[in-house]
């Protein structure tokens, strides 16, 4: 079908926070079908693993039909072109984002100039919140509810038994 666009929502997502949700929801009413590509790289150790990650997501996304999750290793733009999408969406919190995003988001275009990146705000309720912050917490045993859904919780207490 013509017009019909496809976006890419890459990160790592460790784990999904609601802030990520936020975007994954906005980008679902522009866009016809969003992927959520969980970046898959050898060289970082995650704290949760690909196929953790990927769970957390599915069930985050379950309520939007036109939301798929999907990882990938190596270039972006190159999977993105593997999977039709003409679209790269990126959440914006703060200016401190900007100049590793801009930078990112050029070299991908010189890459491929046929794939834009679009840029998203999440209610700025969710500016200050990301996946290093609430690994952080749920180290300490703060409550992080406010953060997360409830699954990732659960993930985080069965991984910690793991270990025990
Ligand atoms: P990366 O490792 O690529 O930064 P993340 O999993 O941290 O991946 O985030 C994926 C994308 O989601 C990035 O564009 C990031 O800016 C965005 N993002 C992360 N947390 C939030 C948030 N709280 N609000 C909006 N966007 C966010």
């Amino acid at each position: 079908m013509k017009n019909r666009i496809i976006a890419i929502y890459p990160g790592t997502f460790d784990p999904v926070t609601y802030g990520h949700i936020d975007i994954i929801e906005r980008a679902s009413t522009l866009f016809n079908k969003v992927i959520v590509a969980i970046a898959n790289n050898p060289a970082k150790i995650p704290l949760f693993t690909l196929k953790e990650r990927t769970n957390m997501l599915r069930l985050s996304v379950e309520k939007f039909d036109n939301v798929e999750v999907d990882s990938f290793q190596g270039l972006l733009v190159k999977y993105a072109i593997k999977k039709s999408a003409s679209v790269i969406i990126r959440g914006l919190r703060a200016v401190s984002d900007f100049e590793y995003e801009f930078q990112m988001s050029l070299t991908n275009r010189k890459i491929a100039p046929e794939i834009t990146t679009i840029f998203m705000m999440p209610n700025e309720k969710y500016t200050y919140l990301n996946s290093s912050l609430v690994r952080e917490l749920m180290h300490l045993g703060a409550d992080v509810s406010d953060f997360v859904p409830d699954f990732v919780i659960e993930t985080f207490k069965k991984k910690l038994k793991k270990f025990r």
